[in-house]
């Protein structure tokens, strides 16, 4: 079952406001009678000091006990009070018992000074006192407690007249308070439902008083401006893989459709379709390829095969297979200033990203032109630098090229890729927490720069012994090596 917040705050004050009133209740009560039975007891003791005083003074003027007690009978008369003398053995000489009976009443040398006795119908506030001057003699105050009773059993009811509707009164309170707090948050709660991918733009009212609210909904507006923009960058990726999808199957449907629409050619022209088509469809698997892997990098589900990497191994394994590319295109392809540096990632991904740049430096170099590798370590990071003599970039497409999809259009009847190359790369180089940049050189072309963090040989060795992932892959490294 479920209940809405108010609901439940109205409920947990409510108990608590319930135990406050019954905490409240019994305490009042008790106070009450405390403050009942000291003004009884205190009236009690006014009389009997009264009673003794005449009694005294009747003593002295009679020297006789038993007519003193009498006379001051006479003297001392309080309506709905009990007064009696008793003599030392405890045997009353005159009184004004009024509805007590004296069988009733513990012995007085016996008694304290104020007791409380029943006598089967009332309860009675008794209070003795010891007449010491003259003759012994005792003298007994008493009074019913029916009164002080009837006034606890009355405020009793009142009480638990009081306490439901008072917290009747504090529930509807709570409930009303709640209802209002949380309104705005009902408002929040509508104004979301009616936000769909139709109405991208739309946003939370916020009154800007930088209360809990306002933070909820600012900061529920801020997810929907990420939202946004990662539904934006989706919705552009796809049109641009479709548009880049397009061509290549466009291409292969043409060659197909022209080299059937006339029967009987020769081996020649069918040789010649099907390596258009070979192209196109090998084109076709790298951007299908590259778009995988850059959707599982987004991901972050790209599985990365850790493992102590000599960059120089990386570099030498690269630079060989790219050496037949750059005889075709005319370029010279040398490696420069090496340092034996190592750093702890996925060979296979730091090959591809040195294999991307180089690429791209032969693609984009015309024929007489060099491209020159090196391997340097700079500020406790190792820079992996393909330099070449080339086109160039200008400086305000510098940036754009990393974005997926970019190919700057100077360049564009050379590119084989889909602008995917470069994209490809930083991420490489950010996975393994470094950076990929770009400068324009002396020479006219590019320098790309890969930073990457620096594992010494030795403290590297160490790092593989100790984590377990790069000791199950290290084996395989050695092997391979
Ligand atoms: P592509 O597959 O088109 O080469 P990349 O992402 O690798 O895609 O490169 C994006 C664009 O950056 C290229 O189309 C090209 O215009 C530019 N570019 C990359 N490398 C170089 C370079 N070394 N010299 C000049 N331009 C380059």
């Amino acid at each position: 079952m479920t209940s809405s917040i108010r609901a439940r705050l109205t409920f947990w004050y409510t108990m608590m406001m319930c135990a406050v009133l019954i905490v409240f209740a019994l305490g009042v009560l008790w106070v009450q009678q405390r403050f009942s039975r000291s003004q009884l007891d205190s009236d009690l003791d006014g009389i009997a000091a009264a009673t003794s005083r005449v009694l005294r003074t009747e003593v002295a003027a009679s020297g006789d006990l038993a007519a003193a007690a009498r006379e001051t009978r006479t003297v001392v008369d309080v309506p709905g009070r009990s007064v009696a003398i008793l003599d030392g053995t405890g045997r009353p000489l005159a009184a004004h018992w009024r509805g007590l009976h004296p069988s009733y009443l513990p012995k007085p040398s016996t008694m304290p000074a104020f007791t409380t006795i029943s006598d089967g119908r009332h309860r009675w506030r008794v209070h003795v006192v010891k007449n010491t001057t003259g003759p012994v003699a005792w003298i007994v105050s008493a009074a019913a407690t029916d009164e002080v009773e009837r006034e606890r059993k009355l405020l009793a009811r009142a009480l638990l007249v009081a306490t439901p509707f008072a917290l009747f009164l504090s529930a509807a309170v709570c409930w009303w308070v709640a209802s209002r707090a949380l309104r705005p948050v009902t408002d929040m709660a509508i104004q979301a439902e009616a936000i769909t991918s139709r109405t991208p733009d739309a946003r939370l009212r916020v009154d800007g008083t930088a209360d809990e609210l306002d933070q909820v909904g600012r900061a529920f507006n801020r997810v929907l401006e990420r939202l946004c923009a990662a539904l934006a960058s989706q919705q552009r990726f796809m049109a641009d893989a479709s548009h880049e999808l397009r061509t290549p199957i466009s291409i292969v449907r043409t060659a197909a459709d022209v080299t059937l629409a006339r029967q009987g050619r020769d081996e020649a022209e069918y040789r010649e379709a099907l390596s258009i088509i070979a192209d196109q469809t090998s084109r076709l698997r790298r951007i299908v390829d590259d778009l995988f892997m850059l959707a599982r990098a987004d991901t972050g589900g790209y599985p990365l095969r850790q493992s102590l990497v000599s960059l120089v191994d990386v570099l030498t394994d690269s630079v060989t297979s790219m050496k037949v590319l750059a005889v075709r295109h005319g370029v010279a392809l040398r490696v420069g200033a090496i340092s034996d540096v190592a750093t702890i990632g996925d060979e296979t991904l730091l090959r591809r990203l040195l294999d991307n740049l180089i690429d791209n430096a032969i693609k984009y170099t015309p024929a007489g032109g060099s491209v020159v590798i090196s391997v340097q370590p700079n500020d406790g990071n190792v820079a992996l630098a393909v330099e070449d003599t080339g086109c160039g970039i200008s400086a305000a497409d510098r940036q754009r090229i990393f974005e997926r999809f970019v190919r700057v259009d100077a360049t564009r009847e050379r590119s084989t890729g889909a602008g995917l190359g470069l994209p490809i790369a930083r991420w490489i180089a950010e996975t393994h927490g470094g950076t990929l940049t770009v400068e324009a050189n002396a020479a006219g072309g590019s320098s790309f720069f890969a930073r990457l963090p620096i594992v010494e040989r030795q403290s590297a060795r160490w790092i593989a012994d100790v984590d377990p992932l790069s000791r199950r892959l290290q084996p395989s490294r050695e092997q391979a090596s």
